[in-house]
């Protein structure tokens, strides 16, 4: 392959952002590590379970772009003659209907992964394609995550360590360039922002973004903070998202609707940047985080927002968390 730097990188997986968000969803309220837990056991399963079901959706892109909706986070797929490269793994459970659609986009093998971060729903599917024959891609924090058993305290949760098999073996640090299917692939790492392994891919010839999990289209969205994410981060990651698109680029975000553009980012990082100011200034008040959730500084954007699994109060939390 023809990674114009190579380096060193990592990965590893559970659906923090999910896991995280139910359990919240589904009590009320923050829970405990212990509750978290077991929520967050449920949760993967319930991932695992609905990635069984779930019908995977091909939207067609530009030029030989195409998006899978259905298994974790937003895969895209550029297909061509060199074979197949995915960004993003999705789910294990959808590996039969993940085949199925890519076979109808071409017949060509998969050849290359790229993970946008190490994250469950983005990385879970790395060791089938690795046996698929593809190579996998990804940030030094992915490879390192995945390599290591990681323990989340917010979560009281002890995630193992991956495979081998699941762990990228291209490694990058900082930035790479890829040239596939008549392609020009830009790889760049966020400053810490969703997690401290965020990875943009950009399509040239295509006008393409996969913003990875920095972007959430038209939803709250989770911050990693034990490895590495935080609110000011998500909102340099979001101004980098839109100084690299023009009017006519395609943005895919990690999750949400997965065609988008520069204009819907934009609403995105309006959001993101009124709701830091009001979170910030509360907590300078010398408010708790629950009298901060009370206040609703969210309030506003809920309508639009905050009909996901990231609730407003549990947004609230997490900007607070970070200011
Ligand atoms: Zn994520």
């Amino acid at each position: 392959m023809a990674l114009s730097r190579q380096h060193s990188m990592s990965r590893r997986g559970f659906c923090i952002c999910c896991a995280v968000a139910a359990g919240f969803a589904a009590t009320g309220g923050w829970l405990t590590p212990s509750q978290a837990f077991a929520e967050a056991k449920n949760i993967v399963d319930m991932i695992r379970d609905s990635a069984a079901k779930t019908p995977i959706t091909i939207h067609k892109l530009r030029r030989n772009v195409s998006i899978l909706e259905g298994s974790g986070g937003n895969i895209g797929v550029l297909s061509g003659a060199d074979g197949k490269l995915f960004i993003d793994a999705g789910i294990t459970a959808s590996r039969p209907r993940i085949l199925e659609a890519a076979n109808k986009l071409s017949k060509e093998p998969i050849r290359y992964l790229i993970n946008t971060h190490w994250h469950f729903d983005h990385t879970d599917g790395n060791a089938w394609l690795n046996a698929q024959g593809a190579a996998i891609i990804g940030h030094e924090n992915t490879h390192k995550h995945l390599l290591e058993a990681q323990r989340v305290d917010d979560w009281d949760f002890n995630f193992p360590a991956s495979p081998l098999a699941a762990v990228p073996t291209e490694i990058v640090s900082d930035e790479s360039t890829l040239k596939l299917n008549g392609s020009t692939l830009h790889l760049k790492h966020y400053e810490p922002a969703h997690t401290d392994s965020d990875l943009s891919v950009t399509i040239a010839e295509a006008d393409i973004l996969h913003c990875g999990d920095t972007y959430w289209n038209g939803i709250y969205p989770f911050i990693d903070y034990s490895t590495g994410g935080n609110i000011d981060g998500m909102i340099k990651a979001t101004e980098a998202n839109i100084a690299a698109a023009t009017d006519k680029t395609i943005i895919i975000p990690g999750h949400g609707s997965p065609v988008s553009n520069k204009m819907e980012l934009t609403a995105y990082r309006d959001m993101l940047s009124t709701i830091r100011d009001n979170v910030a200034k509360l907590k300078q008040q010398g408010h708790t985080v629950d009298e901060a959730i009370a206040a609703k500084p969210t309030e506003a954007f809920d309508a639009k927002w905050g009909q996901f699994v990231i609730t407003p109060a549990f947004f609230t939390r997490l900007v607070y968390h970070g200011v």
